[in-house]
């Protein structure tokens, strides 16, 4: 992310961006997406561009409507309107003023500079992604949340089995011969939350999955990983929905029978404490393998206890055919979970806990 600087002019926010352009950049794409996996809900746009851009930032004084200027930039292939979340941001509007490029937003309420973040990211030539400005805004007058994981629909998400007439994955018959695909939460230029020692969750969660790699092994199944060391799985910088397909990719094409993504919980609180499991019931057993892994972690000593098995609409748990849970082993903003979390020998004893609920999930 680059750094922003903020001048305050009248009522006018400007927030001036970065670096020089060389030739007038095409601004190709306009995407967008209500993300839900963080404290406040955002409204993230995700403009492609065949070059970096200089850009500026402005808020009205109604705080209704939010300009992004891109300076040397012609629209060429974007959409010019697009509407968006009525309840964060409602409509987006491309305009070519001169030489510039204006992204118009208009949000329901009266947002602050606070309440928005622009940052650009590099093309990733390897995996052909363009220049992108990112823009993220914040929903007004919601309370961050512990548990930022979407709720339960009234009724159960669709299973995606129709188009694959036999299960693809095995369900019982012991740990033997099943594949088993280990997700260590964030990694690379993603740390994950941060503790206040420091201790950054990717750094937990790749030697806890170790562990489990271990263990799982020990009792005769295959394992892969979507990482064994500190890298982004997907690349640096990607945008989140790459990351987390890349990492859903290495399940879905190597055809595992369950999958496990390891991550820390956060709050902007010390006081959050305890264990979770989240689950996605787009299989009918996605709730059996969440509750068998929960009753083993759950007991992990000097932890705050369970937090029980909680419904996530989390990519990774959405996005993989199989049987999927996503465990959030403490909180790292907790001082005391922190100083565990970091011990080896807690770790070792999460990797063992998670290997019984396994078990038991198919041994049923
Ligand atoms: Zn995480």
């Amino acid at each position: 992310m680059r750094k922003l600087w903020l001048i305050f002019l009248f009522a006018i926010m400007l927030i001036p961006l970065r670096i020089a352009t060389v030739s007038a950049a095409d601004v190709t794409n306009i995407n967008w997406v209500t993300r839900i996996d963080a404290p406040v809900p955002f409204v993230r746009m995700v403009l492609s561009l065949s070059e970096p851009v200089k850009a500026t930032a402005s808020i009205d004084k109604s705080g209704q409507t939010t300009t992004i200027t891109m300076e040397n930039s012609n629209i060429r292939g974007a959409q010019q309107t697009v509407y968006m979340d009525r309840t964060i941001a409602s409509k987006a509007t491309l305009t070519q003023t001169g030489k510039n490029v204006q992204l118009k937003i208009n949000t329901p309420s009266s947002i602050e500079p606070k309440d928005i973040k622009v940052f650009t990211l590099k093309n990733d030539l390897k995996n052909n992604r363009p220049y992108r400005l990112v823009v993220d805004i914040q929903k007004k007058g919601v309370a961050p949340r512990t548990t930022y994981y979407g709720s339960k629909p009234a009724t159960a998400p669709k299973t995606t089995t129709n188009t694959t007439p036999a299960q693809p994955y095995s369900i019982s018959g012991g740990l033997k011969g099943k594949t088993i695909v280990i997700d260590p939460g964030h990694g690379g230029s993603d740390s994950g939350a941060v503790g206040s020692t420091g201790l950054m969750e990717k750094n937990v969660t790749l030697p806890i999955a170790m562990y489990l790699k271990k263990d799982l092994e020990e009792q005769g199944a295959k394992v892969l990983m979507t990482r064994t060391t500190d890298v982004d799985v997907y690349g640096p910088y990607a945008s989140g929905v790459d990351e987390l397909q890349a990492r859903s990719d290495v399940a879905n094409n190597n055809h595992a029978d369950i999958f496990i993504s390891v991550h820390i919980n956060s709050f902007n609180s010390p006081n959050a404490i305890g264990i979770a499991t989240y689950y996605y019931d787009k299989t009918a057993y996605d709730t059996r393998l969440a509750t068998d892994i929960q009753n083993q972690i759950a007991g992990e000593p000097g932890f705050g206890g369970s937090r029980g098995i909680q419904f996530g609409n989390l990519y990774v748990l959405r996005h993989t055919t199989m049987p999927a849970v996503l465990v959030e082993l403490g909180f790292i903003s907790n001082p005391t979970e922190e100083s565990l979390m970091r011990q080896p020998s807690v770790q070792q004893d999460f990797a063992r806990r998670i290997t019984q609920g396994v078990l038991n999930y198919f041994n049923k």
